[in-house]
């Protein structure tokens, strides 16, 4: 049978448009700042996406779009003045940043407080320890599809295949905090069919197209694809959707899956902090671009 289209697409559009009417209440709005260092074209499109959809639920936000010769200096400077700057309630460095810049220390600059995407130590201890403040948002996502499709995962086996630090780790961790039993593949897993066929639920980032296939799913497996990679001009997840979908009991497309509920997270995740620091709600004034620089800055 058929398997269960998990539609991504609509559940962020309902996710979108309950933050835009919770937005519309406030005195104040949230903001977000968004930086992008270097040319990295798949992050150019997901900064650009982020910032549209503030745009369209009513978020304020500041896009830095910085040269890839900027130094760590640079950046921690900008991050010390974002974590001051009231307007802005969340911080989000796009990765991955160009290799003369530490990420770890990057990530450990910005305030706590305004970690929206929950890569800061604190928040990646919480989610060790079971104490969930804010998580990564694709991660995140993935835990609200199962939600949104009322997907027991109390007593489940998941397999993760994928161990990095902004997807399969905190995938997994989630997945642990809802009492699954838990198993990480990566590359230097042998037999990862042997693994895959055990999996209850099946979420796969790897970014390799085509790595799961039909033979590799139990028979109303449920399989969460995460990946994003480019084939001939088409975008296509790691999950060979094709033959997989008919073996399934859910499965989410690429794209329209995974991906749409990232954003939707980093709003809500925004508006989250928002709320927990009533202290930074300060009136936005009217957008205005300035140049600071270093920085080619533009707002909303
Ligand atoms: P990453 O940092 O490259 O990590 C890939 C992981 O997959 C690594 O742990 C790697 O193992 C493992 N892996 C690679 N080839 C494998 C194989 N043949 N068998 C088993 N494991 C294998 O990638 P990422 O940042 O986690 O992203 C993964 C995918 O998700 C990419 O396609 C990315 O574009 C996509 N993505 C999508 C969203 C979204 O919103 N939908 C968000 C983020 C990322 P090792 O650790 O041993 O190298």
């Amino acid at each position: 049978m058929a398997a269960v289209i998990i539609d991504g697409k609509t559940v962020a559009e309902k996710i979108r448009a309950r933050i835009k009417a919770e937005v519309a209440k406030l005195k104040s709005k949230p903001g977000l700042a968004a930086i992008l260092v270097g040319e990295n074209p798949a992050s150019k499109v997901y900064v650009d996406i982020k910032r549209k959809t503030c745009d369209e639920v009513g978020i304020y936000s500041e896009l830095y779009k910085l040269p890839d010769s900027t130094t760590e200096k640079e950046l921690l400077q900008l991050i010390g003045k974002l974590n001051e700057n009231k307007k802005i309630h969340a911080i989000l460095v796009q990765m991955p940043l160009p290799k003369h810049i530490s990420e770890e220390k990057i990530l450990a600059a910005i305030a706590l407080e305004k970690d929206v995407d929950g890569f800061s130590p604190e928040n990646i201890g919480k989610l060790v320890s079971g104490k969930e403040a804010s998580v990564p948002c694709t991660p995140k996502g993935v835990i609200r599809l199962l939600e949104e499709y009322k997907i027991e995962i109390l007593g489940k086996n998941a397999v993760v295949i994928g161990r990095s630090n902004i997807v399969g780790k905190p995938v997994a961790l989630m997945l642990l905090n809802r009492d699954a039993t838990v198993t990480v593949c990566h590359s230097k897993t042998t037999d990862l069919a042997k693994h895959t066929r055990n999996a209850d639920i099946l979420v796969v980032a790897a970014g390799k197209p085509k790595l799961v296939t039909a033979d590799m799913v139990k028979e109303g497996a449920v399989v969460i694809d995460v990946g994003i990679n480019r084939v001939d001009g088409k975008l296509v997840g790691d999950v060979d959707f094709e033959t997989v979908s008919r073996k399934a009991g859910y499965i989410t497309p690429v794209p329209k899956g995974v991906g749409p509920m990232t954003v939707a997270m980093l709003i809500e995740n925004t508006l989250d902090l928002f709320r927990k620091n009533p202290s930074r709600q300060l009136s936005t004034g009217p957008s205005r671009n300035s140049d600071l620089g270093v920085n080619q800055k533009t707002e909303n």
